[in-house]
C-alpha cells in the first residue's frame, strides 16, 4: 500500500502580514499537528518569505514564480529568488494566474519546469471552470492541462511534484465539490497520470490535493477519500483557528 503524506497547504494570496505569520506558526508548532503522515504549508506573499522562521517545521512555499532567469521583467521573482528565501515548494498554474494574468498552460509548463530544475517542488493547480463541468468537458481540460506540462517536462521534472485539483467554481465561492465528485476527479487525475509514460512511474506516489472552500466542516469528509491527499486552502488559511482545525482533520 502507498502511503502518501497528506500536505495541507495555505494560499494566502495577497493577504496576511507579519503578525499573521508568527501567530501561524507558534500555533501550528505548538498544536504538534505535524507528523510522519501529516505536512503543513505555507505559501505567504514574497514580502513575509524572508519573515519566516526557518526552525518552524512548517514548510515555506511561494504563490509564484518567473519563467526566465533573469533580467528586464519588472514585477517578476525568479526561482533562484525564491530558492534563497528557503522555499521548499512554488505554486503554479493557479486559476487566478491562468484567468487574471492570462497564463496559458505553455507558461505553465514553462514555470513548472523551471521550479522542478531548481530542484523546489512544483505546486501544479489544475482545474475546470463552472461552465466546463456543465459540459462535461472537465476530464478533456484538466487532460490538457496535464499534456500541456509533460509535453515539455522530462520524467525527473515530476520526482517532486504535487497537484492541486481546484475546480474553479468552487474558489473563494463557499461551493464545495462533494467529496464524492472531488474523488472521481482525483481517481481519473491518477489514472491520466498513469497513462503518460514520463509520469507513469510516480502516478501511485503522487500527492493530489484538493482547493475550492476547503474549511474545518468539510475537511474530514474530503481528506477520507482515497485518492484526495491534502487541501490547498485559501479563505480557512487565513484564520490560524481554522487553519489548525483542517489540520487535525488531516491526522
Ligand atoms: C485557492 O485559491 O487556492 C483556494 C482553494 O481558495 P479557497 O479555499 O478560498 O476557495
Amino acid at each position: 500500500m502507498t502511503i502518501r503524506r497528506t500536505l495541507i497547504a495555505a494560499n494566502w494570496k495577497m493577504n496576511g502580514d507579519i503578525a499573521l505569520l508568527d501567530s501561524m506558526l507558534s500555533v501550528i508548532d505548538s498544536e504538534g499537528v505535524i507528523s510522519d503522515t501529516v505536512e503543513a504549508l505555507i505559501c505567504p506573499s514574497f514580502t513575509l518569505l524572508g519573515a519566516f522562521d526557518k526552525q518552524s517545521n512548517v514548510c515555506l512555499g511561494a504563490q509564484n514564480v518567473s519563467q526566465h532567469d533573469s533580467g528586464a521583467y519588472t514585477g517578476e521573482i525568479s526561482i533562484e529568488m525564491l530558492k534563497q528565501a528557503a522555499c521548499e515548494y512554488v505554486i503554479v498554474g493557479h486559476s487566478e494566474r491562468r484567468e487574471i494574468y492570462a497564463e496559458t498552460d505553455q507558461i505553465v509548463a514553462e514555470k513548472f519546469v523551471q521550479i522542478a530544475r531548481a530542484g523546489l517542488k512544483p505546486v501544479l493547480c489544475l482545474g475546470e471552470s463552472l461552465e466546463q463541468r456543465e459540459s462535461n468537458f472537465t476530464e478533456k481540460v484538466l487532460a490538457q492541462q496535464i499534456a500541456a506540462v509533460i509535453d515539455a517536462s522530462d520524467v525527473n521534472d515530476w520526482a517532486h511534484a504535487v497537484i492541486a485539483y481546484e475546480p474553479i467554481w468552487a474558489i473563494g465561492t463557499g461551493k464545495t465539490a462533494t467529496p464524492e465528485m472531488a474523488q472521481e476527479t482525483h481517481a481519473f487525475i491518477r489514472e491520466n497520470l498513469r497513462s503518460h509514460s514520463k509520469t507513469h512511474d510516480i502516478a501511485e506516489t503522487m500527492r493530489i490535493l484538493y482547493g475550492g472552500s476547503m474549511k474545518p466542516d468539510n475537511a474530514v469528509d474530503l481528506l477520507s477519500q482515497a485518492d484526495i491527499d491534502g487541501g490547498l486552502v485559501g479563505g480557512a488559511s487565513l484564520d490560524p483557528n481554522s487553519f489548525i482545525s483542517i489540520l487535525k482533520a488531516a491526522s
